[in-house]
């Protein structure tokens, strides 16, 4: 039993990259050094932490990279994420990625201002940024307050997702829990996108256009970049990159109503219900429910559930010719919201109503553009022709064939 303890206790204790030699200089192992030079420097004198100013010593072994360790356990633990070899590994190399293109980055940086210790501290467009390399789970809260502190300070917080967070199941299908949709961030031209890197490959994963299937299930274009392929330009400010391919949408899409076919759940699930009462089957459903729009990732309910319930709330119950607004579809989806129906997902810092709102809005100008509304003066709308439901699952998948063929590249 002690013999357990001691291992875990062992391998708690706190590693890091830089440390403070006697005379007082930093000593950063980003920088290079050779093995006889640090063999040097530990022979002439003794490290300090930077932070807790404990002890540390310095690590020279074969078997696992370069470090320094603190000799018995301390505060720090609060501060440093686990350190693995795959993480430190990974912020070596992001450093040294970082200082290829002359930005001066400073390793384990640490802000007396706000008791925050950033992995990465560099500045871009004169912007200072706190680069955090997250390779294992951390409390929703603990990450609030972690870009908190960062933005209040000033800094920009750019979180790096490890690749080993990363669940490929298909090359475009990608599976994120609650820990990595904290980690979305909004592309200058409004897409969503996160950032991995894998330290063992040395390889950035961008999944770019991330649009969601089901709650978990997500499709995206992603791009793995090698760290000579990639600037950190082109990581925080991405170029347009090619569209989402409407097949694998069309398929996963599919594979999501045959999966609630052959699993319903309760007889009390309100889409079900939603159809039920509307005398509708998910089989038969016309083919521009279920559609990707931009900002979709702020809601967990599926775009085929939340589309469904804008058509049965508000497009069915219309007379025809007679205009209804952007606020009648706006609060028919409060309306869900607020039964609990369609479930928001909470993204850090993202204004929910404000988000919500140009969802709605967006959703609302694509089906103008396939011809489903028409948009009038006052930001007003009318159904253009009487809705026309399939009859049979042979005529939806023709209806669905032609409907693609002909707005794919609006739609994608
Ligand atoms: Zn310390």
């Amino acid at each position: 039993m002690r013999k357990i303890e001691l291992i875990i206790e062992i391998k708690r204790r706190v590693c890091m990259l830089t440390a403070i030699f006697d005379n007082g200089r930093r000593i950063s192992l980003g920088e290079r050094w050779s093995k006889e030079e640090l063999l040097h420097l530990r022979k002439e004198g003794t490290f300090l932490c930077p932070q807790c100013k404990e002890r540390v010593i310095l690590k020279l072994g074969d078997k696992k990279m370069y470090h320094f360790s603190h000799l018995k356990r301390t505060e720090c633990e609060n501060f440093y994420e686990n350190e693995t070899e795959y993480h430190m590994q990974g912020k070596l190399q992001l450093y040294q990625w970082l200082a290829k293109q002359g930005m001066k980055p400073e390793l384990e940086y640490f802000d007396r201002r706000i008791n925050q210790r950033m992995d990465i501290y560099f500045t871009f467009n004169n912007h200072p940024y706190a680069l955090e390399y997250q390779c294992s789970s951390i409390q929703e809260s603990l990450y609030l307050k972690r870009t908190l502190g960062y933005l209040k300070s000033g800094y920009l917080p750019l979180w790096i997702l490890g690749g080993n967070q990363l669940n490929r199941r298909k090359q475009y299908l990608t599976t994120l829990n609650d820990f990595h949709y904290l980690f979305l961030q909004k592309t200058p031209s409004n897409t969503w996108m996160i950032p991995f890197y894998c330290s063992n490959t040395e390889k950035f994963i961008i999944h770019h256009s991330i649009q969601p299937v089901t709650i978990r299930k997500m499709i995206s274009v992603q791009k793995i970049y090698e760290t000579s392929q990639i600037s950190i330009k082109n990581l925080l400010i991405p170029q347009n990159t090619d569209p989402l391919c409407p097949e694998h949408w069309i398929k996963e899409i599919s594979l999501f109503k045959s999966q609630i076919i052959r699993y319903p759940g309760s007889i009390n699930n309100p889409f079900l219900l939603a159809l039920y009462n509307n005398y509708l089957n998910i089989s038969l459903l016309p083919p521009y429910l279920g559609l990707p729009v931009l900002g979709s990732t702020c809601i967990a309910t599926p775009p085929l559930i939340w589309q469904t319930f804008i058509f049965v709330d508000v497009f069915l119950k219309q007379k025809r010719d007679v205009l209804f607004t952007f606020n009648d579809v706006y609060q028919a989806f409060l309306n869900r919201v607020h039964k609990g129906h369609i479930q928001i997902r909470k993204i850090a810092f993202i204004n929910i109503e404000e988000t919500v709102s140009s969802l709605i809005h967006h959703y609302l100008l694509l089906l103008v553009k396939i011809k489903i509304l028409t948009e009038s003066n006052n930001n007003s709308f009318k159904i253009n022709q009487p809705i026309y439901i399939p009859r049979t699952i042979d005529e939806q998948h023709i209806l669905e064939n032609t409907f693609y063929q002909e707005f794919s590249t609006v739609i994608f």
